[in-house]
């Protein structure tokens, strides 16, 4: 493991809620002790499988237990600080606004906390850049999604760089994307960077090959999209005109049952190809495990070298959302701590 921790990493598919560490998990618990929640209905363990839909109650769940600013504000700080610990020194964490109205949290306010978390780590020097993208649960449809385009909007002019794009995740058994076009374009057009979940089920190619029109600048998952895997050379041929990058979760995608076994993980055909992948962890908590991790079971399931498992940490820059300067100085810090890993 000690390779991978301290290789340095960037972390592109985080979603806040799904990334809620056992030890976060407690102080929740603890806080709310008359919802009688148990943490192993909020985690996956090891060896545990659960269907696509079961992962979907467990937010519910979480959901429950993160509903007032102050729950979201130190959610948001533990699990940059966590993630900062396991060697990722670049982090867009991703999260759907949200509103309670038993508590006064408003999607508004939903994303003012989350950005004060980022600074404050930012002023505690914590060692990571951290960037934020806005997310729309497909399950919302229309008129949500474009709310919270203008919400994303709005915090990309004013947080100074951190707001830097949309997410489209939630459910992938529920609604059409073609829905959601509006909104999406309406982002693309303003500034904000598109990362939405294609193909995480078998069910969605025609979805994906509407969506792959926009284009997205990342695509989440992308699991069925390969003819390997039930997808089309068509769709895979627009991916890579585009040259977009897939985030990929093994453990997630295993765990959550839309993959039997890690060999079988589309990561190998599109690593194959050469083309852009970046290995994320999707839901940290929920799927107990973290980006080291998920670099060690990619290097051990393809037979990585360590060579290899750098340059894949390397090439992973070059898909961040944040602007230019911060690639290169990202470039930089790999360059600087290289001598130290070989
Ligand atoms: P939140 O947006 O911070 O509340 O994180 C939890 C939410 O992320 C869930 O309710 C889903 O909308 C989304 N999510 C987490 N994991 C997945 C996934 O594997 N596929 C699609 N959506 C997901």
């Amino acid at each position: 493991v000690c390779f991978y921790r301290e290789l340095p990493k960037v972390e592109l598919h985080a979603h806040l809620n799904g990334s809620v560490s056992f030890v976060t998990m407690e102080k929740l618990i603890k806080r709310k002790p008359h919802l009688n929640i148990e943490h192993s209905m909020t985690a996956i363990g090891k060896g545990q499988r659960r269907t696509l839909d079961e992962c979907f109650e467990v937010f519910k769940i979480i959901h429950k237990l993160v509903d007032t600013e102050e729950d979201v504000l130190m959610v948001a700080t533990d699990v940059i600080k966590e993630f900062s610990a396991d060697g990722v020194k670049y982090l867009e964490l991703r999260s759907t606004p949200r509103e309670e109205k038993a508590t006064g949290l408003t999607k508004k306010s939903y994303v003012e906390t989350v950005i004060k978390a980022i600074q404050r780590c930012k002023n505690e020097g914590v060692d990571i850049d951290v960037r934020f993208l806005v997310a729309i649960d497909r399950r919302n449809g229309s008129e949500v999604a474009m709310e919270t385009v203008e919400l994303a909007e709005e915090f990309m002019l004013s947080s100074g760089g951190l707001v830097v794009g949309i997410d489209l995740s939630g459910d992938p058994t529920v609604g059409h994307g073609r829905h959601l076009l509006p909104a999406l374009e309406r982002a693309k057009n303003c500034g904000l960077k598109l990362s939405l979940h294609l193909s995480e089920v078998p069910s969605q190619l025609e979805e994906s090959d509407l969506l792959l029109n926009l284009p997205p600048d990342r695509i989440g998952h992308g699991t069925f999209l390969h003819p390997e895997m039930g997808g089309s050379q068509h769709l895979v041929d627009k991916v890579t005109k585009n040259n977009i990058p897939l985030e990929l979760c093994l453990t997630s995608n295993v765990k959550g049952q839309t993959i039997p076994c890690y060999s079988k993980h589309h990561f190998r055909h599109w690593y194959q190809m050469g083309h852009p992948v970046v290995l994320c962890t999707d839901d940290k908590g929920v799927f107990c495990t973290d980006l080291s991790q998920e670099y060690q079971l990619a290097a051990s399931t393809f037979d990585l070298s360590h060579e290899a498992v750098w340059k894949l940490s390397q090439q992973a820059v070059d898909c961040i959302f944040a602007e230019e300067a911060v690639k290169d100085q990202l470039k930089q810090k790999w360059n600087e701590l290289r001598p130290q890993m070989f």
